[in-house]
Parts: structure tokens; C-alpha cells; sequence
């Protein structure tokens, strides 16, 4: 089989030797001739692993020592609901930035809660732009997405914020530098940079915690988890053992910084070609061009069976953009090669020298 670009904007691409490891695992845990997915959670086995897992996080982002990291399930979609419910006092409200369908749907899941106030908003333009915001003091947090998976937008620095900060980061965790005790809690859907689907971070200052006046459920109570080291339940072992063996390759790839200077090298590769090419134009303006997932379409949409059988022919595989956007999305995660990159950017030329 020749060699697959694999673009997918999530599930997406994992290092090589992560699958391997994983793999491995799966046959025969830790020498034990039994597979990690059918030993007991609570084993020494797997306890280390979850340790693991989460001091990774911790040393990967140098977390301030009071924060928390915790392995849950339910996707960012989860989280949507598990944030107000945990944040938002009874009475009171929270402020969120809409930016598309993920920031939409946080918002909401927040109003089934509480008062939600959206303080800034992209949708006059399809969210291809991050839009300015100014964080007011009399809300109990402000709610942002980092990078917008499906318009292939991203901020480029952070809001500062006067109340707490909390931030879907699903789809660019662990890309760049960025300082995450600015925050008082992130969370991510393991899918895209760090792991298979079934876990959710959650990296979070517990000081926050305790102020709603609310019961909750154990499940949705950040504080169960904590207390029980994210084993308040049977976590989901696969996805936590395979986003330990992805935290693993970022500490050895130079963790934030490494991948900053690789992602930085992709993003440039690729946007220096969209912005060369006459055949293409993004979605996203410049200033606000997400480094995870670049979103962008022809001028002549007539074309597009001969742009579609290039890059097919060339081993590329999931680029098809998403339907609230048409075109094609390039999500260019962590994992990604250079090398895959540089082949789409020739697919492009070629397209632009033989169709243009
Ligand atoms: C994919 C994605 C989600 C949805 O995540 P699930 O794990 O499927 O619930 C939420 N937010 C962002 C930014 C995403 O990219």
C-alpha cells in the first residue's frame, strides 16, 4: 500500500509509533499475556498508567501545582453542559464568545443552566473571523474556543479576562506555547491532537470549584472526579493508555515548543502556497488562519472533479470540507508530517499548472 496523507479534521491522524504501541497493548498489556482492554482498571497496571497520563499534562503545560487533570468521557459535547453546571452560581451568569458550531452549541447546553450573555460573535460572516471581545467583571466566567475545527479559524493570542477563563481547546491542545495557568479550566476531546475518541481532558484550578450552591450528580461533579483521581468510574482505558502514549511523543518531540516549531513550519508551507495560487481562496481572513485545520476552496467550483482526482491520485485522504463551509479543510494536527504537507502543495501547483 502506498503511503496515505492522512488530513482527517477528527478522529485524526496519531504518530506511527503510538498506533504500534497501542496495538501492542491491545494484544498483550505490560508483558502480561492479557490485553490492556480486558484487565482491571483499579490493577497496579493500569493505575500507573493514569497517573502517568495526567503528570505528562502537567509537565507538558508546567501547570501551577494546585491544578487538576482529569481523564473523563463524553466528548467536549459533555463538557458543554459540565461547565455551567459546575461554574455558573444559581442567579448568576456567564459571558461566551459564539464562533461557530462548537461555541454554539456550548452556549446552548449553558442556557439550560443559567444566564448566558454572548459578548462577541462571528456568524455575520459564516465565523471566518475571530471577533474582538471585552470581558466584563460582573459574570462568573467567560466560555471561548480556541481554534474553530470546522472554519479554520484560531486565536492568535488569548482574551484577557477579569473573571475565570474556560476554553474548548479540542482541536489545538498541545500545539503551541501558551501559558495554561492563565485559565481556570480547559477541556479538549481527546480525537484530534493527543488521542483516539473516547476520553475528554480536563485541566482545571479546583478553586474555582464549589461556588454554585448546586447538587450535582457524581458523574457531572468535576469535585467526584478529582477526589478520586480521575477513577471515579471505570475510565475509558483504551483512549486514556493511547493519549499517554501521544503525551509521551510530545515530551520527547520537545513538547509545546517542539510542536510549535513544527506546526509553525506546516501552516507557513501551506498558506504561503494558498495565498501564491491563483486556482484557491481561503475561508478564514489571514490574521485569524487556524494552524490545525486551513480551510479553503476554488475560485472555479466547475473544476472540482479535476482537483478532487490529483489529490486522490496522490495519496491524499480527508480533505473534504465541512458542509456548513463547502470546499476542502486541510487539519494539519501535531502528528502530520512535513512531508504530507509538501504533497498537497505540489497537488496544488500541479493543479494550477495544468488547469490555470
Ligand atoms: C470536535 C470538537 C468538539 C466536539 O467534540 P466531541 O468530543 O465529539 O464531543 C467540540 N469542540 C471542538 C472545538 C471540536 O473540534
Amino acid at each position: 500500500m502506498s503511503k496515505i496523507h492522512n488530513f482527517s479534521a477528527g478522529p485524526s491522524i496519531l504518530p506511527k509509533e503510538v498506533i504500534d504501541a497501542a496495538a501492542d497493548a491491545v494484544r498483550s498489556f505490560d508483558g502480561m499475556g492479557l490485553s490492556l482492554i480486558e484487565i482491571s482498571h483499579r490493577s497496579k497496571n493500569f493505575e500507573a498508567v493514569m497517573e502517568e497520563a495526567r503528570q505528562l499534562v502537567k509537565d507538558i503545560l508546567r501547570l501551577p501545582a494546585r491544578y487538576e487533570v482529569l481523564f473523563l468521557q463524553g466528548g467536549a459535547t459533555l463538557a458543554f453542559h459540565m461547565v455551567p453546571q459546575n461554574l455558573l452560581r444559581d442567579g448568576g451568569k456567564a459571558a461566551y464568545a459564539n464562533t461557530g458550531v462548537w461555541a454554539s452549541g456550548a452556549i446552548k447546553d449553558a442556557r439550560l443552566t443559567g444566564q448566558v450573555d454572548v459578548i462577541a460573535d462571528s456568524s455575520d460572516k459564516n465565523h471566518s473571523y475571530i471577533p474582538d471581545v471585552e470581558v466584563p467583571a460582573d459574570v462568573d466566567y467567560f466560555h471561548f474556543t480556541s481554534n474553530n475545527t470546522i472554519y479554520g479559524t484560531q486565536y492568535q493570542t488569548f482574551p484577557k479576562s477579569p473573571v475565570p477563563l474556560v476554553c474548548d481547546m479540542s482541536s489545538d491542545i498541545f500545539s503551541k506555547e501558551f501559558n495554561a495557568a492563565d485559565f481556570s479550566l480547559i477541556y479538549a476531546g481527546a480525537q484530534k491532537n493527543m488521542g483516539p475518541a473516547g476520553a475528554t481532558l480536563f485541566i482545571l484550578d479546583p478553586e474555582v470549584l464549589g461556588k454554585t450552591g448546586r447538587k450535582l450528580p457524581a458523574y457531572l461533579d468535576l469535585r467526584a472526579h478529582i477526589d478520586k483521581d480521575s477513577m471515579y468510574n471505570t475510565p475509558p482505558v483504551f483512549a486514556v493508555y493511547t493519549s499517554m502514549l501521544t503525551l509521551r511523543w510530545i515530551r520527547d518531540n520537545g513538547g509545546l515548543a517542539g510542536m510549535e516549531t513544527r506546526n509553525r513550519a506546516k501552516k507557513e508551507l501551506f498558506y504561503n502556497e494558498l495565498d501564491r495560487n491563483s486556482m484557491f481562496k481561503g475561508h478564514s481572513v489571514p490574521r485569524d488562519r487556524s494552524w490545525m485545520n486551513a480551510t479553503f476552496m476554488l475560485n472555479n467550483e466547475t473544476l472540482a472533479g479535476d482537483f478532487d482526482a490529483l489529490w486522490k491520485a496522490a495519496g491524499i485522504s480527508g480533505i473534504k470540507g465541512h458542509r456548513s463551509v463547502g470546499g476542502y479543510r486541510a487539519s494539519m494536527y501535531n502528528a502530520l508530517p512535513i512531508e504530507s504537507v509538501q504533497v498537497l502543495v505540489d497537488v496544488m501547483n500541479e493543479f494550477e499548472r495544468t488547469k490555470g
